[in-house]
């Protein structure tokens, strides 16, 4: 069994969002750039297939999904939302994220690797079932959660540390049984949700930061929160939406993470997910829009997946 493989989905290069969008095709790039030098040219890479309509819609109304493929346009650009653009290639692109999500759980369930991190964009974690909400289309970790369960896996834990409150994938979790999403965003910021009065236990746990406080209270919320309610939810597999925007140098928030810590919180996942279910873990990228920062934070969260 392989310990991490990468799941690459090269269509979301074809995502245009036109010029000075902060989620933008340069962000992947630097990804795959990354992932061409060691020590990560040496694990295996899988190139995503597009998800399948049916898997989608476990996630997704039907009637959004027409909505956002009959919006498609034929060259250029058009906004579906205040932040959210399509380009021809977008839909290609959405699919092509969740497919790579399914994959990883297809693998990961069947015991081909114990941990995935799937390269995708554009991201999902604000995707609603029916419409489209900040840069995101589809909400790739939860169609790859409900995938995971029409695969067996009953209990799935979803992890999000993007700087942003997962909002898509919260209203998501409030829909379905026997999941559990966990949260650090900063507030107030976009989305402007995520308060602890709304959390329900064993099912919606959010913890709000403000803005500034950085590494120490970081740690301590995972340490003393978040970590022990995902043990106590006991997962049948651990998912995180990975994004890389509360990193000091990110241009949308200001928590001011350092690089070191997103190495720390990749490693405390992976020991939970070792304890609670087999070491079974997936990571799908969401935000992080400094390239560089992106770049260093994704490079410490693959070393300590590969570990
Ligand atoms: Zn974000």
């Amino acid at each position: 069994m392989h310990t991490l493989t990468l799941y690459i989905a090269r269509e979301g290069l074809k995502h245009q969002t036109g010029h000075n969008h902060p989620e933008c095709p340069e962000r992947l790039q630097a990804i795959y750039s990354l992932l061409d030098k060691s020590p990560f040219m040496a694990l295996p890479q899988i190139p995503a297939p597009e998800a399948e309509l049916r898997w989608i819609k476990r996630a997704h109304d039907p009637r959004y999904l027409e909505r956002l493929e009959n919006a498609i346009p034929d060259y250029g650009q058009i906004h579906i939302d205040n932040d959210t653009i399509l380009s021809p290639g977008s839909w290609t692109a959405a699919l092509t994220a969740a497919g790579a999500v399914c994959q990883a759980v297809d693998d990961v369930i069947a015991g081909k690797t114990l941990r995935a991190f799937c390269a995708t964009r554009p991201p999902g974690h604000h995707a609603f079932p029916d419409h489209s909400e900040g840069f995101c289309l589809l909400n790739n970790i939860f169609i790859g959660a409900l995938h995971a369960q029409s695969l067996g896996c009953a209990r799935v834990a979803i992890v999000d540390f993007d700087v942003h409150h997962g909002n898509g994938s919260d209203a998501m979790t409030r829909q379905h049984e026997n999941i559990f999403y966990a949260s650090t965003h900063q507030w107030p910021l976009y989305p402007g949700t995520g308060q602890p009065e709304d959390n329900i236990p064993n099912r919606v746990l959010n913890v709000p930061m403000s803005a500034g406080e950085g590494s120490l209270p970081f740690r301590h919320i995972y340490e003393q929160n978040i970590l022990p309610a995902v043990r106590h939810f006991q997962p049948d597999l651990l998912m995180i939406s990975a994004g890389f925007d509360a990193h000091k140098d990110d241009p949308l928030a200001q928590i001011m993470l350092e690089t070191a810590d997103f190495g720390w919180i990749t490693t405390e996942l992976a020991k939970l997910a070792q304890e609670c279910c087999g070491g079974r873990l997936v990571s799908v990228l969401e935000g992080g829009y400094n390239l560089a920062a992106l770049s260093d934070c994704v490079s410490s969260h693959l070393k300590n997946l590969m570990a």
